[in-house]
């Protein structure tokens, strides 16, 4: 039942143990020192891991449906995770990966009969809101599913900033929080342009 990931720990042990790159070796001799956070939705096709190819040691991650993150309360997986790589760590920048097709996002506009998952995803309720108050008329349900899926992103970003750690950081002027979509449809990495109040390709964005 599990061949597929005995396969693929096969794989990477070869290309990070045996053939030569050194590199995990490297990272358990030298530590690691991630530059990123990066809080994403439990989707399987959404994972940073493989969406960024990043090798290990590149960041940090936490994983919650939708990538959605809490107002602070203290003691919750989120603010230690927080705490560790920006306070005991120099993590530079902290992205909030949202992505389309968002089932997180489907159950919060479609009101998902299960009370374990609403009593997490109700937090967002405030976003959607939102977007029902500001939509255009005659908005369709997918553009208001991905009209959605952008504020609660930004919804994220601003309940980050509640964090102690986060909030201690940016006073700091040592990290970037970063609002980010990845478009599964179009094979896209979009960013939030604070300039034109919308969500564009990462390729069109100065830095
Ligand atoms: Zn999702």
């Amino acid at each position: 039942m599990t061949k597929k990931l005995i396969e693929g720990f096969q794989q990477f042990r070869k290309e990070t143990y045996e053939n030569g790159s050194g590199l995990m070796p490297r990272l358990i001799k030298d530590g690691q020192s991630p530059e990123y956070f990066i809080i994403s939705c439990i989707d399987s096709r959404s994972n940073p891991g493989t969406i960024f190819r990043a090798e290990p040691g590149t960041f940090f991650g936490h994983k919650a449906m939708g990538a959605i993150v809490r107002p602070y309360e203290k003691g919750t997986a989120l603010a230690a995770a927080l705490q560790f790589a920006l306070i005991h760590n120099q993590v530079k920048d902290v992205i909030v990966l949202g992505h389309t097709g968002c089932g997180a996002i489907k159950c919060l506009v479609e009101k998902i009969d299960d009370d374990e998952i609403s009593s997490f995803i109700d937090v967002a309720q405030k976003g959607l809101e939102q977007v029902r108050q500001t939509r255009p008329a005659g908005c369709s349900h997918d553009a208001l599913l991905r009209m959605t899926e952008e504020q609660i992103v930004l919804l994220s970003v601003e309940n980050l900033k509640t964090y102690p750690s986060v909030a201690r950081a940016i006073s700091e002027n040592r990290v970037i929080i970063r609002p980010w979509i990845f478009d599964m449809e179009s094979g896209n990495l979009l960013e939030y342009c604070t300039k034109k109040e919308c969500f564009i390709p990462i390729t069109e964005l100065k830095s």
